[in-house]
């Protein structure tokens, strides 16, 4: 990465000397997860770049779109519509805590038994290696699992411009009643951030910007129904993973273009791995950058995965938003409606998540499913259970695992997912 940045990353009050051994770290798992793949698509080249620019390039792009007077949003949640974001004029980023950093610092502020998603937020702060959450105008946190919205009490002791957002746990009238008037709320702090009033001509461009992007991510999904799978998980993760980051139009273009090259090579029959090779769905917590640890582990073992049931996935993007509303009103309801439909494991009950894992490991003929939790992360932990036993009544392997960003079970989990490889070759 360019030494013209380190001014910039200065200015924006990151340690140098931490964030260099983070970037270190980050190149490091990056040649030997991705850059070591067989057969992948050409157009991945796109997202090898913006993964090597992704605290340069990305980073002086924001800081140009601030000079000119925009305003950086960041979030830890897919709940946050990004619709209301690019509505005021705004660029909503998508603050990743995929990796342990700082944790003895963090761990003077939140207990040990804190998932990881949660202490890597805190990481990044307080080892200042962010760029994304230090050029942030505003942070959205919301009040989701019991962790993070006690998490956010603290985490506004150390950022001035949190805004917390809550959030329904029960789908009933009161659930879509909350969830409409938090909108509403956030759609008045994004004006009041931004100066900018929202209107519906913006709106419904907003709403046709981010269609749009979803849109690409659901093409690119369907093409991963074909055996063999014309893409590897891992890089069908990544493009899950920049989707929170990247300028939208480029990432949509980007992606589309990567789906014609697919298409080429489904009708040629070219795979990211031989036809035939096991197929697995992922479902469970969301996996962020740099968190590639389990597909690595899955895709060195002889298996590839098709899909992943998550909010860094089709959890994330599953639906799109009804654009054809004339009003704000009638579009704000609409973003209500699509939202509303996330089946996060924070609700009770929470029966859709089960009937999409069961819907996906059919669309995309999984041969089982890997439940992907992470320790002391009670909602999904919670889950797997019930998911587990409804998926093994449907004669759908399960792997259950909980583990955490180091890669101290890294050998057992290996060990774990090669025999349940076997299990489903049976
Ligand atoms: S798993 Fe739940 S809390 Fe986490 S990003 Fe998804 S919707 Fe938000
Ligand atoms: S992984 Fe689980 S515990 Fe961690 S932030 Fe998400 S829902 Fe909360």
């Amino acid at each position: 990465m360019s030494d013209n940045y380190r001014s910039m990353w200065t200015e924006l009050g990151l340690d140098l000397e931490s964030h260099d051994a983070l970037l270190g770290v980050l190149g490091n798992a990056y040649q030997e997860i991705y850059l070591s793949q067989k057969n992948r698509p050409e157009g991945m080249a796109y997202f090898d770049f913006v993964m090597s620019e992704v605290h340069g390039l990305r980073i002086k792009e924001l800081m140009d779109e601030k000079a000119a007077g925009r305003k950086i949003v960041g979030s830890y949640c897919v709940f946050v519509p990004e619709e209301l974001v690019l509505a005021a004029n705004a660029t909503l980023v998508g603050l990743c805590s995929g990796a342990d950093f700082a944790m003895e610092e963090v761990e003077k502020l939140l207990p040990r038994n804190t998932c990881a998603l949660i202490k890597s937020s805190f990481g990044f702060k307080l080892g200042k290696v962010c760029p994304y959450l230090e050029s942030a105008d505003m942070i959205v946190g919301e009040n989701t699992c019991d962790g993070k919205k006690k998490a956010y009490e603290s985490l506004g002791q150390l950022v001035d411009n949190l805004y917390v957002m809550d959030l329904p746990q029960v789908k009933s009238e009161n659930g879509r009643a909350l969830l409409q008037n938090e909108y509403f709320r956030f759609k008045t702090a994004m004006e009041a951030l931004t100066g900018v009033k929202i209107t519906a001509e913006s709106l419904k461009a907003a709403i046709g910007t981010v269609n749009a992007k979803r849109a690409a991510l659901h093409r690119l999904a369907a093409l991963r129904k074909a055996d063999p799978a014309p893409i590897s998980g891992l890089d069908a993760l990544l493009s899950n993973q920049v989707f929170f980051y990247d300028n939208p139009a480029r990432f949509t273009e980007s992606v589309n273009k990567i789906c014609d090259e697919l298409e080429n090579r489904i009708a040629e029959k070219k795979g990211a791995f031989p036809a035939g090779t096991p197929r697995i769905l992922v479902s469970g917590c969301p996996q962020a950058v740099p968190n590639w640890k389990l597909p690595f582990i899955v895709e060195t073992s002889g298996a590839v995965i098709v899909g992943e049931e998550s909010c860094v996935g089709e959890r994330g993007t599953r639906n799109l938003t009804d654009a054809s509303g004339q009003t704000v009103e009638e579009m704000m309801a609409a973003i209500v409606d699509r939202y509303y439909q996330v089946d996060c494991a924070i609700f009770t009950p929470n029966p859709d998540r089960l009937a999409h894992i069961e819907e996906m490991a059919t669309a995309y003929k999984a041969d089982g499913v890997i439940h992907y939790g992470l320790q002391f992360c009670q909602p999904y932990l919670m889950e797997a259970m019930p998911v587990e036993k409804a998926l093994e009544e449907k004669n759908i392997p399960c792997l259950r695992i909980d583990t955490d960003y180091s890669m101290e079970d890294a050998g057992q989990l290996k060990t774990r997912v090669e025999a349940f490889i076997e299990q489903i070759k049976g």
